[in-house]
């Protein structure tokens, strides 16, 4: 399969003729690329937009009912969405969400045969940090307690619904990416978690993406070298020559 580019818009464009144009400018830009390229744009669009795969930025834990303001797994299956981020670091930070609602949510999206991007990363500084052989140890931890707690009662046959994101928090919106060994090692510490969890072959097979600052300029480095299946893009996904730039590197 080819590498999964995922572009998360957060809470852009303002207007839904200008979500149009961007939308339609990937899609014309972006034609035989061999990447299966995702579009997480805010819920209000999801259902103008359509000829490219789409995700939701963010789902309930709930199926219907009283719960003002949110957005159900079924309701994003019954508009044509494919996939749902779960447990990006804005959700856990400023909606206080839990490996707990985390996992919910993952079981909702799962139910309801939406594919889950489910993002986990540590908040420690880069290498370069002083004191990094502690935050190592305490990366180790977070992203162990993330996976293990997120995937809490999944089955290993649905593993390949699941697409990890690696996103360390320093490096999401910052414009400092994550080093390549930087990276490289925590795919291991993720494959080790699953390896522990389930079996080595899905350790093998779980597909993990990159996410941190990726431009036109680093993302080659990430798909060639870093071992990644793939790269989730926030800020330059809202500029529709450098993602088709980054889709490109995917080929
Ligand atoms: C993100 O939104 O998950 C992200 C990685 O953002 P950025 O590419 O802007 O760092």
């Amino acid at each position: 399969m080819g590498k999964i580019i995922v572009a998360n818009w957060k809470m852009n464009p303002n207007s839904a003729e200008d979500a149009k144009s961007l939308f339609d400018a990937v899609k014309n830009g972006i034609n035989n690329s061999k990447a299966e390229v995702i579009i997480c744009p805010p819920y209000v669009y999801l259902s103008l937009l359509r000829g490219l795969t789409l995700g939701a930025q963010n789902v309930s834990i709930k199926e219907s009912g009283a719960f003002t303001g949110q957005v159900s797994a079924v309701m994003l299956k019954d508009i044509g969405v494919q996939y749902s981020i779960v447990g990006h670091s804005e959700s856990r930070q400023y909606l206080k969400e839990t490996n707990q609602d985390i996992n919910q949510k993952i079981v909702a999206c799962l139910n309801n045969d939406i594919k889950v991007i489910l993002c986990i990363g540590e908040n420690e500084g880069p290498a370069s940090t002083p004191g990094y052989g502690e935050a190592k140890e305490r990366k180790t931890e977070v992203l162990d307690s993330e996976i293990l707690e997120g995937l809490s009662g999944i089955s290993e046959e649905n593993l390949k619904n699941i697409i990890i994101a690696y996103e360390p928090i320093f490096a999401i919106g910052t414009g400092k990416s994550c080093s390549i060994e930087e990276t490289k090692q925590s795919i291991s510490i993720i494959k080790n978690a699953i390896s522990k969890i389930y079996s080595q072959k899905s350790a093998d097979e779980i597909k993990i993406i990159y996410g941190g600052s990726v431009n036109s300029q680093n993302a080659e480095g990430y798909l060639q070298e870093a071992g990644v299946d793939g790269l989730l893009v926030g800020g330059a996904s809202l500029k529709p020559e450098e993602f088709i730039k980054i889709v490109e590197s995917a080929n």
